[in-house]
């Protein structure tokens, strides 16, 4: 029998497993609060629980505990990256970057992708399989630990595609949330998607405060459908009003990411449609200069394009900012690191 994932389980759930085991209610909270808040390693650190219980506790449940095959250090910034390896043997990739607000790390939220970006190093190798909960909320949790400082931000726009894992990526909301636990603020949180409408309508009825960014990426339907296969499924048009929509529900201020690529989406003629696009909306455009992906060959525009390109946007009076590159030394973009070293085990097998 598979053991039930004990990290991934809200208080309320907690307390009734404990039910079962016969055991009284505050248990629970004991519990969760050495799994969340004091974040063990271990139910053999959880020592105002009795030895008995934990004995039992470890056959029954399975405990979360990401071990990190590897960490980098950019040489330029300060930014780390880590992999973390997961019970199964995959691995997974989170990214650490210090800000003046405070720290902030990008997780995963699932081992590869399926949605087949035509820019995005996390896709090439296809969707290997979902997250669970706790396996996002241990990537904060560990690396917390190997940095030995507070994360303050969590960006949920490493590798995957978080609204295709929609109930683990709810859990693990409420989770890091949680004021008995690690308590970071939903204002502190960003979900990027490349634009799931029905999961998109579905998160603005949970009525959550975190962040909605939206992979934008061109100015109209055309140049989407040539970069991103998700434009198949859903119109551009019909993207825009679920993030419309998400902001009527929430009150949050939408994000479009928008990757810039030479000759491909940065001509002046697609700012001003960008901006005709968006301008209606509370919303903040971040321009992301393209990573280079030597599988893909999309190149970066020069800076002045870059330059030419906000100032346009501004002018039609959108809040924009240009994505300063952290990591760069380190394959700071998502899914780099890890197709790097699927390929490099590949060739060793
Ligand atoms: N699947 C989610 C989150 C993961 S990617 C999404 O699509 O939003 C996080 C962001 O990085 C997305 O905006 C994605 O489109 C962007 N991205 C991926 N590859 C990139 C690259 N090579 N250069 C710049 N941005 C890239």
């Amino acid at each position: 029998m598979q053991k039930k994932d004990i990290k991934s389980m809200t208080l309320a759930e907690l307390e009734q497993e404990l039910v079962l085991l016969q055991e009284p209610h505050f248990r629970a909270k004991q519990i969760f609060e050495w799994m969340h808040a004091k974040r063990a390693r271990g139910f053999s650190e959880m020592t105002n629980i009795s030895k008995a219980l934990r004995e039992r506790l470890a056959e029954q449940y399975e405990y979360t505990d990401l071990p990190a095959v590897e960490e980098l250090t950019s040489a330029i910034d300060g930014t780390k990256k880590f992999l973390f390896r997961l019970h199964d043997g995959n691995v997974v990739e989170s990214v650490w970057m210090r800000y003046q607000h405070g720290n902030s790390v990008c997780i995963s939220s699932q081992a590869g992708c399926r949605m087949g970006c035509m820019f995005c190093a996390s896709t090439l190798g296809g969707l290997v399989r979902n997250l669970t909960a706790s396996e996002m909320l241990d990537q904060v949790y560990q690396i917390g630990r190997l940095t030995g400082e507070r994360v303050s931000n969590v960006v949920v726009m490493g590798v995957g595609e978080p609204l295709d894992n929609y109930d683990a990526l709810l859990r693990f909301l409420f989770l890091v949330s949680d004021e008995k636990g690690l308590n970071i603020s939903q204002r502190n949180i960003t979900v990027s998607t490349c634009g799931l409408v029905d999961q998109m309508k579905r998160l603005a009825g949970e009525h959550l405060q975190i962040t909605l960014a939206l992979s934008l990426h061109a100015p109209d339907q055309e140049k989407r459908l040539r970069l991103m296969p998700v434009a198949k499924r859903y119109d551009i048009h019909e993207v825009v009003e679920a993030c419309r929509d998400y902001f009527d529900c929430t009150g949050r201020r939408i994000t479009f990411e928008y990757a810039l690529i030479d000759g491909v989406n940065d001509s002046p003629e697609d700012a001003r449609t960008l901006a005709k696009l968006v301008g209606s909306l509370n919303c903040h455009v971040n321009l992301i200069p393209v990573n280079p992906v030597k599988e893909r060959g999309w190149k970066r525009p020069a800076h002045e394009k870059t330059a030419v390109f906000k100032e346009l946007l501004e002018k039609s009076g959108i809040a924009v900012t240009v994505r300063r590159e952290m990591g760069k030394d380190i394959n700071g973009a998502c899914g780099q690191l890890r197709n790097l070293r699927q390929h490099s085990a590949a060739q060793t097998e």
